[in-house]
């Protein structure tokens, strides 16, 4: 694999859970993206929470970092990003995809499928939007050398988690929403919110298991407690 330069972690607000039956409802949920920093250009990984859908926001409350204001505390715009991969389709991790025009996205097929036909995707924008240009898998793909997309389905259809080595840093996995906690590590999934909670419980136990084999660390993007145990941009993991 190519050593990459580094990785920075660009934060893009928050929302609570709702009150739906959830155990967790209440909670404010942190969300992140990362820019990786690779030879052939900058990578993106999830691009913030959408707008546009009073229901939602009625529900979830989300607070919004704007896209540009997260990506400058990195000091890089929109245009500076080469691709972007989204973990999975919901509107907390997609909702800047319409400001990457002519931009590869990287996506399950599964995933976009399941965007265009279940009522958790509302904003049908979010992946028809003119000039998009999504570029759909089926499985592990390389999104350009050393950054490997790796199917963890469960959360939603076709979720995927991304795999990177950095010079310093080590073998990462970041996981999406394959976990919402640290706390939820080695255990089944219990969570209103995930498509199939049993077919979450045996990928996170593949993936345990991979993160082992590969001494990975595994970072969780929607828990804050663990997150801010991580460097935020412009600081950097090298
Ligand atoms: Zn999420």
């Amino acid at each position: 694999m190519v050593p990459l330069d580094g990785i920075r972690r660009v934060q893009f607000g928050h929302f609570t859970i709702p009150d739906d039956g959830d155990q967790r409802a209440g909670e404010k949920v942190m969300v992140c993206g990362y820019l990786i920093d690779h030879p052939d250009g900058l990578v993106l990984l999830d691009t913030g929470i959408a707008e546009g859908h009073d229901e939602v926001d009625e529900l979830y409350h989300p607070v919004r970092r704007p896209l540009d204001e997260a990506l400058d505390t990195a000091g890089v715009t929109t245009g500076d990003i080469r691709i972007v991969v989204n973990c999975h389709l919901h509107l907390d991790h997609c909702g800047g995809n319409p400001r990457f025009p002519d931009t590869p996205i990287f996506a399950q097929q599964v995933e976009f499928d399941a965007a265009h036909r279940e009522e958790d995707y509302p904003i049908v924008g979010l992946y028809d939007f003119p000039e998009a240009r999504y570029e759909l898998h089926g499985g592990e793909a390389d999104v350009a050398t050393g950054i490997r997309v790796v199917p963890t389905p469960g959360h939603t259809p076709g979720h995927q988690s991304l795999f990177l080595r950095l010079p310093q840093t080590g073998p990462v996995l970041l996981s999406g929403d394959l976990y919402h906690h640290t706390k939820e590590l080695n255990r089944p999934a219990a969570f209103v919110n995930h498509a199939s909670n049993s077919l979450t419980t045996r990928t996170r136990a593949a993936i345990e298991a991979f993160v082992r084999a590969e001494q990975a660390q595994l970072w969780i993007q929607h828990d804050a407690a663990h997150g801010a145990t991580l460097k935020k941009a412009p600081d950097y993991y090298e």
